[in-house]
């Protein structure tokens, strides 16, 4: 049983230690005290069946004893020392990364987080090209601080503070954008927008293939083959943020930017590279690497033996386990799941996505396509109390957002939409 002190009195605590921006789920937020694979447990022993994974951190599964055991061994042998050492665990860790990635993406620059991957990027692109504006998306989310919330295009997140040489685009949103899926009219505006708003020179482009804080948003098909073509035209280069649908999520390709064939200049990663350890990567070019060398690029704990020892458990389990093929399998089913759902209830306007890395946008008008906002927050309090936690994204916080760790089985995806049922047919 759990020893510790109880969830009120971590509110309570919270509210007096830690930073007033901190939000949380659900109005009386769980205590999660331990989790095992695809399980979450309450103080007071209630399971949970966890479909966010950590806001998608968890790839393996919680504690997967692999990864745990890579950490406790390098633990027990040597945490730290940095860089200016010999280490073996980062250059293995490098280079079955590299070996993971087409191309001629071979040279990695670990850091410890999705935003400071991309602050790296943002910084490689402009030293890289000479130019300094930035194309990014709507509906994007690339982080938090002063140069990543520049990128970020979701007013929720924003803070009023100079944004630097940064232009949004529109997103190729097939459910919600102005031009549906056609790929080659959002590219168009891409084109028009480096014409008219930049100096016609740019540093480079940065996407999500799948939007995830703006509502697990598969852009348009073809869209980033277009895009990378114009944007190179420009000078700039490509930079895909696989934070989120990186190490086979999406069940048909390992990086997100395969379900579009195209092959980046740099890609930034976090998150589910290390099953929930700190750690966040930039892969590049050996072209686009050297522009660092100007000056030093230094990080403490980027790459540090602990880290990488668990994030190559994470590869090696991931490929152990076949999760890629097993994501497509069972998110093949899922998705067929909701959709057969969505004849059923009004509310659901949109089922998309691929793999385990899933939306279910809910709407009070399909035509309208008005977003259902109070209606989600009331399911997703019903969902938890049936013991499935989902996650909640898009600007309107009307998607249902479904990213399990990735040894999520059939039957888990069958307890969920049968949850969903239940807690929507009860409305
Ligand atoms: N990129 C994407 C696509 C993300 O989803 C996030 C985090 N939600 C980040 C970057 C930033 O990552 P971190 O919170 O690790 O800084």
């Amino acid at each position: 049983p759990y020893a510790g002190i109880s969830g009120d009195e971590i509110l309570r605590k919270r509210k007096t230690f830690l930073g007033p921006s901190l939000f949380y789920y659900y109005q009386n937020p769980l205590n999660i005290v331990e989790g095992k694979m695809q399980y979450l447990y309450d103080e007071n022993g209630k399971r949970y069946l966890d479909c966010f994974a950590g806001i998608v951190t968890v790839s393996c599964g919680h504690c997967h004893p692999d990864v745990v055991n890579a950490v406790v061994e390098q633990t027990k042998l040597l945490q730290h020392t940095t860089t200016i050492y010999l280490h073996h665990a980062i250059v293995e860790f490098a280079e079955a990364l590299a070996s993971k990635m087409p191309g001629n993406l071979k040279v990695v620059y670990f850091v410890n987080s999705g935003t400071e991957a991309n602050e790296l990027a943002m910084m490689m692109a402009r030293l890289y090209t000479g130019n300094l504006s930035m194309i990014a998306l709507r509906n994007a989310y690339h982080g938090g601080s002063a140069g990543t919330i520049g990128l970020t295009a979701l007013h929720t997140w924003k803070y009023p503070i100079p944004q630097g040489e940064i232009h949004h685009v529109m997103d190729p949103n097939p459910y919600r954008g102005a031009f549906g899926s056609d790929a080659v009219r959002y590219a168009k505006e891409v084109e028009d927008h480096i014409a008219y708003g930049t100096p016609g020179r740019v540093a480079g482009f940065i996407a999500e293939t799948f939007q995830g804080v703006g509502g697990a948003v598969e852009l348009a098909p073809g869209y980033l083959k277009l895009v990378y073509d114009k944007v190179r035209n420009a000078g700039g280069v490509c930079i895909a943020d696989e934070v989120q649908s990186g190490f086979g999520r999406t069940g048909s390709h390992y990086w997100g930017f395969q379900t579009q064939d195209v092959i980046p200049d740099i890609v930034t990663m976090a998150k589910g590279i290390g099953n929930g350890l700190p750690l966040g990567a930039v892969v590049t070019t050996p072209e686009i690497a050297q522009v660092m060398s100007q000056k030093i690029q230094f990080n403490t704990f980027g790459g540090n033996p602990v880290c990488s020892a668990g994030g190559l458990a994470v590869l090696n389990v991931l490929d152990k386990e076949k999760r890629q093929a097993h994501c497509a399998d069972v998110g093949s089913h899922l998705i067929e799941r909701l959709k057969s759902l969505q004849q059923k209830h009004e509310i659901i306007g949109d089922v998309r996505g691929r793999g385990l890395m899933l939306g279910v946008e809910l709407v009070t008008d399909r035509k309208e396509k008005t977003p259902a906002k109070a209606e989600t927050a009331v399911l997703f309090e019903k969902l938890k109390d049936l013991g499935v936690l989902v996650g909640k994204g898009g600007l309107h916080g009307n998607v249902f957002r479904i990213k399990p760790p990735m040894c999520f089985t059939k039957a888990d995806a069958d307890f969920v939409v049968d949850a969903m049922d239940y807690a929507m047919s009860g409305m």
